[in-house]
């Protein structure tokens, strides 16, 4: 039976990640779950907001689901302690997650929740492939210069960087319409022109693929204007940070949007931790209007990506569009339902 560490963390996460649970153990035969603290709740019981029991859990089990961590209340800890720094980027680093997967998609019930109007290929259902452990976040040289009058930041990509993240870029995009953007800034980049020559290799092994690249300024504007041309956008570190962003925004709804890090395949699926693309949302925290959706698809994800039951994740997937095709609405969404209504919708779709 599959082993999945349950991390519910701070403010809305708990609520959210109650219900997503509640989804998979009705979608599916079985699947053994098991709670561990992170984040400022560690942290309050334990001192550290990432335990190595936590740690210890996760690396036993076949998936991570999260909720979302932080908060006012441990915002003025040293670094090392708030929950983002001192649990999330030793999560993903410890756990090698190099792959950051973020779809973006509106459904059809809530096109007219997006900002823009859809352009002539029609509604956005992308993914974002991004790699999430190399590029200027962690090159070295990182400095400052001692009189303060001059500071940098180094963007460093090798070969294996780029090949493995590359190979993940093709495979989603071969479980998808297979076609693949990779998106770079190889008119002024020498990582951009690496990246181009490492996905050209990689491509040799996946001619079923349509491949282009595009420049990310482009990009950038090709989003606002016709976000439903791209299937699958692959791209390296800040890049990928900024267009899924972009990206979620185009959907019009934060409260809906799943995302994943996976590390290294075993055959068809990887190890990774689900989450909400959102935050902990303390504003909300404690008031049962929270969107669960979010982690719904999230975990929904789950089930595709590392527990090989894509036909079990298609149902949870079809059972969240046909509950909001039913009108079931949260309150991000314009609604009165709570959290718990909503997964009570997706719950009574999957059964009918
Ligand atoms: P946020 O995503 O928590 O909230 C932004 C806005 O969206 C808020 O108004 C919130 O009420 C709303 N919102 C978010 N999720 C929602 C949902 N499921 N349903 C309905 N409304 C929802 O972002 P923020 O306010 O910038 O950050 C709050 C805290 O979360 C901070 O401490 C931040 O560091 C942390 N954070 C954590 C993660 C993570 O755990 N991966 C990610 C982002 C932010």
């Amino acid at each position: 039976m599959p082993k999945v560490a349950v991390l519910p963390g701070d403010g809305i996460g708990p609520e959210v990640v109650a219900q997503a649970v509640r989804v998979l153990r009705e979608a599916t035969d079985g699947i053994e779950f098991e709670e561990a603290l992170v984040g400022g709740a560690a942290y309050d019981a334990v001192g550290t907001p990432l335990p190595a029991e936590t740690l210890d859990l996760c690396r036993k089990s076949d998936a991570i689901l999260l909720g979302a961590v932080g908060g006012p209340k441990w915002d003025s800890l040293e670094p090392a302690l708030r929950p983002e720094v001192g649990a999330l980027l030793p999560l993903r680093s410890e756990l090698n997650l190099y792959a950051n997967l973020r779809p973006a998609k509106v459904f059809s019930a809530l096109i007219d929740t997006s900002p823009v109007k859809f352009g002539p290929s029609g509604p956005i259902d992308l993914i974002v492939v991004r790699e999430l452990t190399g590029g200027i976040y962690f090159g070295r040289p990182r400095e400052r210069s001692p009189d303060g009058e001059k500071a940098i930041d180094t963007c460093v990509y090798t070969r294996t960087e780029i090949r493995r993240i590359a190979q993940r870029g093709f495979e989603i995009a071969r479980q998808r319409d297979r076609r693949l953007t990779v998106v770079d800034k190889a008119n002024v980049l020498e990582t951009s022109r690496l990246w181009r020559e490492v996905v050209a290799e990689v491509a040799r092994d996946y001619e079923d693929v349509e491949l282009d690249f595009m420049l990310v300024d482009n990009c950038a504007m090709q989003l606002v204007r016709d976000s439903g041309q791209f299937d699958v956008i692959l791209t390296e570190n800040m890049f990928g940070d900024i267009l899924s962003d972009e990206a979620a925004q185009v959907t019009g709804s934060l409260g809906m949007l799943p995302s994943t890090s996976l590390s290294d395949s075993k055959g068809t699926s990887a190890f990774g931790m689900y989450e909400p693309a959102h935050g902990s949302a303390p504003d909300i925290a404690g008031q049962a209007v929270a969107n669960p959706l979010a982690t719904i698809l999230s975990a929904s994800m789950m089930l595709r990506y590392s527990l090989e039951m894509s036909a079990e994740a298609d149902r949870v997937e079809s059972a969240v569009e046909s509950a909001l095709l039913h009108g079931v609405r949260s309150r991000d969404l314009g609604g009165t339902a709570t959290t718990a209504d909503v997964a009570d919708a997706v719950i009574r779709h999957l059964r009918s």
